[in-house]
């Protein structure tokens, strides 16, 4: 029987993680991640898995983020019935993560269904729900880093720390052959890899000596300056310090899982040596204060916290859980500190701090996160005067911030690094989770290394490789959910987003109410015209 790999996600595009491993009659997945980013790639979650849920023996799940575990309450609703293995830090994560995966999944649906139900369109149902996402935490069965642990039916998992989130793990696995001849097959999933000096983490480990390495590619076209802690916390303290001058607020959009967490240890560090001044911290986000205590309860196993998680107990923090606590955040009249979710400004509480704070040119705004395209954080990074939230226009005059020091991620020099150390890989590297540019991007690094081209594979949506062939591989025949070349544009979405954006921009610049109106019916007329043949 064959021993076949299917790449079910993250091939091109860097989420919905999913790996289909077929060998001796098993089959099992690494990753059940969600799809992120342009409407094209958000359908695929309410589609149709590329195998049968119910064949499915067991879920290996490298870390918690909802691009790598997002899809399982989906598998599991669609008749999987198997464990899904995973370090204690993914499982105390996901325990919250993926019940408020499915609270949006909720909520993004009646607000869907309102607009049909305005256009005559049937109702669409959640992809799953709170419920499914609690029920699926029954499913996950643990796994200790640095130990060998027997599956059965010859497969032995070996957990190796990946250094990019709590629980994250680089994945590998060993399979038996069939007879009692042959060798054993030896695959390496890296999940994702963490940089150098990530703060909790120690760098990222690995064995040598493996068939098929499968690697993520993240930032396979990009470079990063290596950034020491002191180095990181000298320049958080100099933004702090500065937006707290003469009573200023500083409000920070940061993501729940870890990222607040990073921030609130330097913070806390910060704070007790001095170098900033002591100051309210408010962490305003019920989601990120779970994941401060999941970051407390796992303290003896991370680094640079003491082990009764002390670094999160400063007297001056502040969680503000309920929505009352929260909105009594406006009425504070000192410099504080405000930290809220979403990352990237979209949605959450950090939104009405926003709307309270962006007039004020006393108030600091500080991006701490990558914003994607189009999102409320990247118009504030781009310095729009003036921005719509909730239906209202607010005047900018914060100060608004970018602080690139703090990553999950290894650059390309640390992921070729990471490849390197796993040598001799004996049969290949695939290249996964990235965009087109730094798959090739990195694949050119490392025939530079000397790992020649004919053994590093850029995999694309749904390809099936069969693994122990000569060549080295082999493409099986599938059909594709999606064409790599759909997956490489950008969906009409995303350039009509831009086009209104212009448009906007256009007007704002317009010089009255006259010049206004040309514009518009300009427009229309260009709507009205016959389409030029091109
Ligand atoms: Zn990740």
């Amino acid at each position: 029987m064959k021993t076949v790999i299917k790449f079910c996600g993250a091939a091109g595009m860097v989420t919905g993680s999913c790996y289909l491993v077929r060998h001796n009659g098993l089959c099992f997945l690494v990753d059940c991640g969600m799809f992120q980013g342009s409407k094209t790639l958000k359908e695929l979650n309410y589609g149709e898995f590329p195998f049968e849920p119910e064949s499915i023996d067991f879920v290996l799940l490298t870390h918690a983020h909802i691009d790598h575990s997002g899809l399982i309450p989906k598998l599991i609703k669609k008749g999987f019935a198997g464990r899904v293995f995973a370090t204690e830090g993914t499982r105390d994560l996901l325990s919250f993560m993926l019940p408020d995966s499915g609270y949006i999944q909720e909520t993004e649906v009646t607000y869907l269904n309102r607009r049909n139900e305005q256009r005559g369109l049937p109702p669409v149902t959640p992809i799953y729900t709170q419920e499914d996402g609690e029920k699926a935490i029954e499913h996950f069965d643990l796994i200790d880093y640095q130990a060998w642990r027997d599956l059965g039916h010859g497969v032995r998992v070996h957990f190796w720390n990946a250094g990019h989130i709590l629980g994250a793990a680089s994945i590998e696995i060993e399979l038996a052959p069939k007879e009692t001849e042959g060798d054993n097959i030896r695959l390496l999933f890296s999940g994702d890899i963490g940089p150098e000096y990530k703060l909790f983490h120690p760098d990222p480990v690995g064995p040598s000596d493996i068939d098929y390495v499968i690697c993520e590619a993240t930032y396979g076209d990009r470079e990063r300056k290596t950034i020491p802690p002191a180095e990181r916390r000298k320049k958080l303290a100099r933004v702090v310090s500065k937006a707290l001058s003469n009573g200023g607020t500083l409000v920070i959009p940061a993501f729940s899982v870890e990222r607040t967490q990073e921030l609130l240890a330097d913070i806390s560090l910060l704070m007790s040596s001095g170098a900033i001044e002591e100051h309210i911290v408010f962490l305003d986000s019920p989601l990120a204060i779970r994941a401060t205590k999941t970051f407390s309860r796992h303290a003896g196993n991370l680094e640079d916290i003491a082990p009764d998680g002390d670094l999160f107990k400063n007297g001056n923090f502040v969680f503000t859980r309920t929505v009352e606590e929260s909105k009594k955040i406006n009425q504070y009249k000192g410099g504080a500190i405000i930290i809220a979710a979403s990352g990237m400004c979209e949605a959450g509480r950090i939104r009405h701090h926003l709307k309270r704070r962006l007039w004020d040119k006393n108030a600091t705004v500080l991006m701490v996160g990558y914003q994607a395209p189009g999102t409320l954080g990247s118009l504030l990074l781009a310095g729009k005067k003036a921005v719509r939230i909730q239906g209202e226009d607010i005047k900018v005059r914060a100060h608004i911030r970018e602080l690139d020091v703090y990553s999950g991620h290894a650059d390309a020099a640390e992921l070729q690094e990471w490849i390197l150390k796993r040598m001799p890989i004996r049969r290949g590297v695939f290249l996964t989770h990235g965009d087109p540019g730094a798959r090739e991007a990195l694949s050119a690094r490392l025939a530079q290394s000397g790992l020649s081209e004919d053994r590093v594979f850029l995999p694309a949506l749904d390809d099936e490789f069969e693994l122990l062939t000569v060549p080295v591989k082999e493409k099986l025949q599938t059909k594709p959910r999606l064409d790599p070349a759909v997956v490489a544009r950008l969906d009409w979405h995303n350039d009509l987003a831009q086009l209104s954006l212009d448009i906007r921009d256009e007007l704002d610049a317009a010089a009255d109410e006259r010049s206004r109106q040309k514009i518009i019916r300009r427009l229309r007329r260009a709507l009205e015209a016959k389409p030029a043949k091109d």
